[in-house]
């Protein structure tokens, strides 16, 4: 798995915890630059050789021409495997039919859009750029591009939400034919000015997405197919982590580690190669494992768990809170994956 993390935007939303700036457009070129070199040296560190997943994130990859990354897909020939998911994100105010063209012709194969909402006012709120009418149109240059992977990208628990505002945005996203839903609370850190929690209506949303033909398999992620990527990361597979904002993870001789490269982009140009290094302990891997298991349909192996957490397992497999397949255990509740991590971790 490889991700790479592109840290431009027009404008920094209120509500945004990622690494992301409105720097320079032309500091994209040497942006770029950097990443191979990166690239470059940690797959001979790491000893980095196949990847089936590509995840080109931000930020907004849309702000970059596609023709800069042109030199990044062919430095990555003979490490992405031919029939690799690769996702990039986009902008609804960035998203143009050149770009879209260009991306699907480097062999990206999934798209992932920051609609939010169809709703203007709710956009407005947000401090968006974009309106629901270019949303709608970029939706339909992806699926011009050829992209046949659509995901959409919707946030609630935002102040002046309402049962039918977000259903309508789902109603809209499945008519234009989107075929994977990750929706995303807005949370406290974010911005509490913006933030209106209702467990009943993000049930009642969350239930509606489910029904609606995109089966709920992550706390926030919904569709027929799962991400590819995702479901590595859930997995606890080891990923290359380039650019400015990235995390990355990689087997050590006593364990793990997670590495993070520098994340200003000045930072980062002028030296793509150094990174803050973070050592996992089987125990804290395991338990990462556990959490992130209980939170989607991919569940965990039972192994991964002490003498007294299988306890705790057993109570709760009796009780119908887990379930077993083969190994595997599985959460059979999302909405309390955190509550049954934590009863694991007494
Ligand atoms: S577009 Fe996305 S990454 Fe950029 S500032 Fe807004 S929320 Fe953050």
């Amino acid at each position: 798995m490889i991700y790479l993390h592109v840290p431009f935007c027009e404008t920094k939303c209120p509500y945004c915890a990622f690494n992301s700036f409105t720097a320079p457009l032309v500091e994209a070129q040497s942006y770029v630059s950097a990443v191979l070199r990166q690239l470059e040296n940690d797959i001979g560190l790491y000893n980095f050789r196949h990847a089936d997943s590509l995840y080109i994130g931000g930020g907004t990859p849309s702000m970059l021409a596609a023709k800069l990354y042109k030199p990044f897909f062919e430095a990555l020939k003979g490490v992405l495997t031919g029939e690799a998911e690769i996702t990039v994100e986009a902008n609804p105010a960035s998203l143009v039919k050149e770009w879209a063209e260009g991306m699907a012709e480097l062999g990206a194969n999934r798209i992932s859009i920051g609609v939010q909402s169809f709703d203007d006012r709710k956009l407005k709120r947000l401090g968006r750029t974009h309106t629901a009418q270019e949303a709608i149109e970029a939706i339909g240059i992806a699926k011009s591009a050829g992209f046949e992977e659509i995901s959409v990208d919707f946030i609630y628990a935002v102040k002046g939400d309402t049962l039918n505002l977000l259903l309508n945005d789902l109603r809209i996203a499945a008519e234009l034919g989107v075929t994977h839903i990750s929706a995303y609370q807005l949370t406290v850190e974010n911005n509490r000015a913006l933030q209106k929690i209702d467990r009943n209506l993000e049930k009642r949303f969350s239930l509606a997405i489910d029904v609606a033909g995109y089966p709920r398999y992550e706390v926030s992620n919904y569709g027929k197919k799962p991400s590819r990527h995702n479901a590595g990361y859930w997995n606890g597979l080891e990923y290359l982590g380039l650019g400015a904002g990235a995390t990355g993870t990689a087997r050590a001789d006593d364990g793990w580690i997670r590495y993070e490269p520098l994340k200003s982009i000045g930072a980062y140009i002028a030296d793509p190669r150094a990174k803050t290094i973070e050592k996992i302990s089987q125990i804290i891997y395991n338990s990462e494992r556990l959490m992130l298991g209980l939170r989607c349909n991919e569940g965990f192996e039972r192994s991964r768990l002490t003498v007294e957490q299988l306890k705790r397992a057993k109570f709760l497999l009796a009780g119908g809170k887990l379930m077993a397949r083969g190994d595997r255990l599985y959460n059979t509740d999302l909405w309390i994956g955190d509550e049954i991590w934590l009863y694991l971790n007494q």
